[in-house]
């Protein structure tokens, strides 16, 4: 693969408007994602973290500004996500409404 790093996250942006996981792509219909998993092991960041962030998009999630949630902008090397925070999670369970950014 001769693309570069950079190539894939301009890329992405550009399609997806995700700043956080230049690496996961949603769907155009929003029916389902793709993750680069050959490029996360390249840069080093955890593809179960990114697999669970995409999900979370799936599930109507907008990006977090709480820097541990999973649904943070940015997922950085070596840096392994699992949970939600609370606003995310009760907006995971429709207690509140996701559509408000
Ligand atoms: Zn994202
Ligand atoms: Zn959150």
């Amino acid at each position: 693969m001769k693309t570069s790093i950079i190539t894939i996250t301009l890329l992405s942006l550009a399609l997806t408007g995700c700043t956080t996981t230049p690496l996961g792509t949603i769907n155009d219909n929003g029916t389902g994602y793709t993750v680069d998993k050959e490029a996360c092991q390249r840069l080093g960041i955890d593809y179960d973290s990114v697999d669970r962030h995409e999900r979370g998009h799936l599930a109507g999630l907008y990006h977090c500004s709480d820097r541990n949630c999973l649904m943070y902008k940015t997922i950085y090397p070596g840096e392994i996500k699992t949970k939600l925070c609370m606003m995310c999670l009760l907006k995971s369970k429709g207690v509140l409404s996701a559509n408000n950014k």
